[in-house]
């Protein structure tokens, strides 16, 4: 069995979020999409680490804003490599707007929406997958959605080079970010400090 069949699948990225009680909040999921057309229903699949996950689970609502190519990296910085529970992810943040389910969509990088309401769920351990019919939705812009490979491609930075050119120095980089951990060994435990993802998520390199 060969797990790298799963890297052939194609994913797009969404911000996905959710509102409660005045509190605005977000994530980046590539698990979003449709499955059925009468009515349109989508799907999302989120980790129940994520606050947004509590706030979906409780008010039973969300909105997913479509990804473009062009949206820079401090896109995915803001939404995806911090958490809602101790940041306000749309402090000092204009590119967005209000959702007439009173969530905010994104509209900085993003191409479209879709606002769900939802109908059922599916606790998946480490998930929860949550079904709904949609209940708006608008296309922004004509740019193409982005998928994972593309912001591996164009939108992730590519690592620095030391400077001075090569120095031969074994050094770690973050799949997800771009992050270098400059040093032979990297700990087992060590977790990126940008991103947040674990060791296993880095790839040794000499510079
Ligand atoms: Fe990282």
């Amino acid at each position: 069995m060969n797990e790298k069949a799963l890297f052939q699948l194609s994913y797009g990225l969404y911000v996905l979020t959710a509102a409660r009680e005045g509190k605005q909040n977000g994530c980046i999921i590539n698990t979003a999409g449709q499955v059925t057309n009468t009515p349109n229903r989508i799907q999302i699949a989120v980790n129940k680490a994520n606050y947004t996950h509590d706030m979906i689970k409780e008010t039973g609502e969300f909105t997913v804003s479509i990804i473009s190519q062009k949206a820079d990296f401090e896109l995915f910085k803001r939404f995806g490599f911090q958490s809602g529970k101790d940041t306000d992810k749309f402090e000092g943040f204009k590119g967005y707007a209000v959702g007439a389910n009173g969530i905010n969509y994104i509209t900085e990088g993003c191409n479209g929406y879709i606002s769900v309401k939802v109908e059922q769920t599916l606790d998946l351990d480490t998930h929860t997958l949550f079904i709904g019919p949609v209940t708006d939705m608008e296309v922004l812009n004509d740019t193409p959605s982005t998928t994972y490979t593309y912001y591996q491609e164009n939108i992730k930075p590519k690592p620095q080079a030391p400077q001075g050119g090569g120095n031969g120095k074994t050094a770690w980089v973050c799949k997800i970010c771009g992050y270098v951990y400059e040093g032979e060994e990297l700990p087992t435990d060590y977790i990126c400090p940008l991103c947040k993802h674990p060791a296993s998520d880095f790839e040794k390199t000499v510079r």
